[in-house]
């Protein structure tokens, strides 16, 4: 009998992860990727503790370590007031070995993460999967060039799966009311909004804001009406960043992006001999920065789980991990985001109250934070 053969779709971030498990395990693997090469879009730009240590067994934390920023701090600010609250990530010293949050784009993480995979794994650029029909105990994956066979498929296609799409398997939630903008600037913002941290979540009822600092530049995150037409926004963009700082000229904007932003869960992380993993099976706001690290974390459950069974384990291992990640995924990061979102826009002097305490007192700063970087979403 040959050995069995796992078709990841998708080489971005969760699929490169999933396709690093599974090959560390002696399962061969093949990657299908739409894209010419790795996307370079500017999305993910937060690494929690959890991820860390799971990049750090993978064998690649050290180099997205040295490509990335350390912060070891993130502020809770207030538009007009400033800083309501600074939270110190020193505190989860005892749950992690990182006790900081990584800055750096995930369009970093998954060069780190191609390079890593051992030769035998086959990483086809330019493979769009389009299809999949189960033949037996086999699933055929259809891409615009191939059909290739299958023991086990991992669709880790992103929030527009063609994998989820071909299982007809719903993908229900929500849309959020408003738009997102995110803007890359040329500006030292330090200098800019003295005391700032490198992270900052910025309170406003009127317009709340994300400020963070990338290795090259810093991003800021505004939110935006849902049908103002795009170039209106843009052309509206150097005035609202005068507002945030009045540099005494315009900014220097190097890129900015509208987002739609949802969110969204499929019924079931695993259908037969294919499982859903990251934006595929679930999509967040991306307040909190939850998406990817929590999709990374569904890429190591689920792809240890299957390595788990194809070396002789029970099957039902692979089931309930799935049904745990989903369960995370819900309750755990969409809520976690959600009420994120919600905080910003609210104006809610106790809550600026309640955060001060929680900055002042370490054992509620650790539980807080343990629920805000996934570690409790892990136990
Ligand atoms: C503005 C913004 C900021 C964000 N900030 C954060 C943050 O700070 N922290 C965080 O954790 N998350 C954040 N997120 C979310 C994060 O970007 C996503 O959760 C993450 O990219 C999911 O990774 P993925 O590998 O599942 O999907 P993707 O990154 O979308 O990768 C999917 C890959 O599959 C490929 N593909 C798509 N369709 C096919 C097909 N049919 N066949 C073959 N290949 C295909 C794509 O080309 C791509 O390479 C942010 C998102 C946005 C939009």
């Amino acid at each position: 009998m040959s050995a069995p053969h796992v078709v990841v779709a998708g080489a971005g971030p969760v699929g490169l992860t999933a396709a690093l498990t599974l090959a560390r395990r002696g399962v061969t693997v093949t990657v299908l990727e739409q894209g010419a090469e790795l996307a370079t879009e500017s999305r993910a730009s937060t690494f929690h503790p959890p991820t860390l240590e799971m990049l750090d067994r993978l064998g690649v934390v050290r180099t997205l370590l040295d490509r990335g920023i350390i912060a070891s701090t993130f502020q809770y600010r207030d538009r007009r007031g400033g800083e309501i609250a600074t939270l110190d990530l020193a505190v989860l010293a005892e749950d992690t070995a990182f006790p900081f949050r990584v800055q750096c784009e995930q369009s970093r993480l998954t060069p780190i993460l191609l390079d890593a995979l051992p030769p035998g794994v086959e990483v086809r650029f330019g493979h769009r999967v389009h299809d999949l029909t189960a033949v037996g105990d086999s699933v055929l994956v259809y891409t615009d060039r191939v059909a290739l066979r299958a023991d086990w498929v991992i669709g880790a296609d992103g929030a527009h799966s063609a994998v989820r799409r071909a299982l007809g398997a719903a993908f229900d939630g929500t849309t959020y009311p408003e738009r997102f903008l995110v803007a890359s600037v040329d500006e030292d913002l330090d200098a800019a909004l003295p005391g700032i941290a490198l992270i900052n979540y910025v309170f406003d009822p009127r317009e709340w804001l994300v400020l963070l600092r990338t290795p090259q530049h810093w991003r800021v995150l505004l939110p935006t009406p849902a049908d103002t037409p795009d170039e209106v926004e843009s052309a509206r963009l150097p005035e609202r960043l005068r507002d945030v700082a009045d540099l005494g000229r315009p900014w220097r904007i190097l890129h900015a992006s509208l987002y739609r932003v949802h969110q969204r869960v499929t019924d079931r992380f695993r259908i037969g001999r294919v499982l859903l993993m990251g934006d595929a099976a679930h999509v967040n706001n991306p307040l909190g920065g939850l998406g990817m690290n929590s999709g990374i974390h569904d890429a190591v459950a689920m792809a240890t789980a299957l390595a788990d069974v194809l070396e002789g384990a029970p099957d039902d291992l692979l089931t309930a991990a799935a049904r745990r990640r989903r369960t995370v995924a819900v309750d755990h990061v969409q809520r976690t985001s959600h009420d994120n979102w919600s905080r910003l826009r609210a104006d809610d002097a106790a809550e600026h109250d309640r955060l001060r305490a929680l900055a002042a007192d370490p054992a509620a700063s650790r539980a807080y934070l343990r629920r805000a970087c996934l570690i409790d979403s892990l136990s």
